[in-house]
């Protein structure tokens, strides 16, 4: 197999299922294998928005898997800290895609939970995505706010339960999703590169690519993803643990990539505006925040204007679990800053009380 492939255009499922005949990878694949897709399915919007797997992606796996003899392919997902994955199920189109297949949907918030060591850390991770034979990985190429982008690597952050999300934003993010690699190594990932957000993980600023692409090494497809969003793989500290522990190979002058249909490249492309990300990133003070909790925050900072209000402002909002059980005289977001004299409550608090609370102070 090449070690990454592209192919362009609109027809995405269809595409999908080309990619799959020209990757080799049904030499593989034997009927009577249990075959898991996990797609990102975050929260619940819909994939044009730039956070979510496009379902149609998921149907061309179906399909090809259904005609390779695969009869009954399983999705799961868990969706981030304060999203219902049934919501994201049906909001994103997999109830209606699970439905017109007869295919089971597993919510994996729901799970039973095994615990495995690696390097030096004790992770939790959802039954479904260790009993099986095969596991397909269709992360959206994004934005993160945290840890920069997110792609193969950190979309089987999708694959632990809540619990375990909280407790690898306490530690730091990288360390943690990079061991996590080291014992779900999926054999396929299939990424969504259509239209991806290249800020926020959770959408909103949809940049048309309309790319899918298709490798079996995490490390070298996320290298590669990275450049592709503007960033260097050692940008990204989770690409460097990942290296550093097997996980895969970086990618370089010498990788082989096949590019199919270059004709149907988009030729306009919105602006990355992660410049405005590190703007307003300055007025944080970040303590091991969850991801939900962040983007809350800097969706709220940025729809309150207040970059251009030209107010200065001498103390910055502070966020994350690093806070829990201070007092302080400044703003707190969150349930875990609730020591601040003024704090937002929820957990994660929503960008809306975040915006009114701003205004009102
Ligand atoms: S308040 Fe925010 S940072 Fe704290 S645990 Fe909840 S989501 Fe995470």
């Amino acid at each position: 197999m090449t070690a990454i492939s592209i192919i362009y255009g609109t027809e995405i499922l269809g595409m999908t299922y080309e990619l799959l005949q020209r990757s080799g990878v049904a030499e593989r694949l034997r009927r009577a294998m249990r075959v898991v897709v996990k797609p990102n399915l975050v929260v619940a919007k819909p994939a044009r928005e730039g956070a979510t797997t496009h379902p149609e992606i998921v149907e061309g796996i179906i399909r090809f898997l259904k005609d390779f003899g695969i009869a009954k392919p399983v999705i799961a997902e868990g969706s981030w800290l304060g999203e219902q994955t049934g919501r994201a199920f049906s909001c994103c189109g997999y109830e209606a895609l699970a439905k017109r297949y007869g295919l089971q949907i597993i919510d994996t918030k729901k799970d039973k939970i095994v615990k495995k060591n690696a390097y030096g850390l004790t992770l939790g991770i959802c039954a479904t995505f260790l009993e099986t034979d095969f596991l397909i990985n269709v992360p959206v190429l994004k934005g993160h706010c945290q840890t920069v982008m997110t792609c193969c690597l950190k979309n089987l952050k999708g694959c632990i339960p809540d619990s375990e999300k909280r407790h690898y934003h306490n530690i730091g993010l990288h360390k943690p999703i990079a061991a996590l690699n080291t014992i779900l190594k999926p054999d396929l990932h299939i990424i969504d590169g259509i239209c991806g957000d290249p800020v926020f993980e959770e959408g909103g600023n949809p940049v048309t690519a309309n790319r899918i692409l298709i490798g079996t090494d995490p490390v070298l497809l996320d290298s590669y993803g990275a450049t592709l969003i503007g960033y260097q793989a050692d940008e990204i500290g989770y690409i460097r643990y990942a290296k550093e522990y097997g996980v895969g190979n970086l990618f370089g002058a010498d990788t082989k990539i096949d590019e199919f249909q270059t004709e149907n490249r988009p030729k306009n492309r919105t602006q990355n505006q992660s410049q405005l990300v590190c703007e307003l990133a300055q007025l944080i003070d970040d303590n091991n925040a969850c991801s939900a909790c962040y983007a809350a925050l800097i969706f709220a900072l940025n729809k309150s204007g207040i970059r251009n209000s030209g107010k200065k402002f001498t103390e910055t909002i502070k966020i994350g679990q690093g806070f829990r059980g201070k007092q302080f005289d400044g703003i707190g977001v969150g349930n875990c800053t609730q020591g601040g004299k003024h704090n937002v409550p929820g957990c994660p608090p929503s960008a809306n009380d975040i915006v009114q609370m701003l205004k009102k102070l």
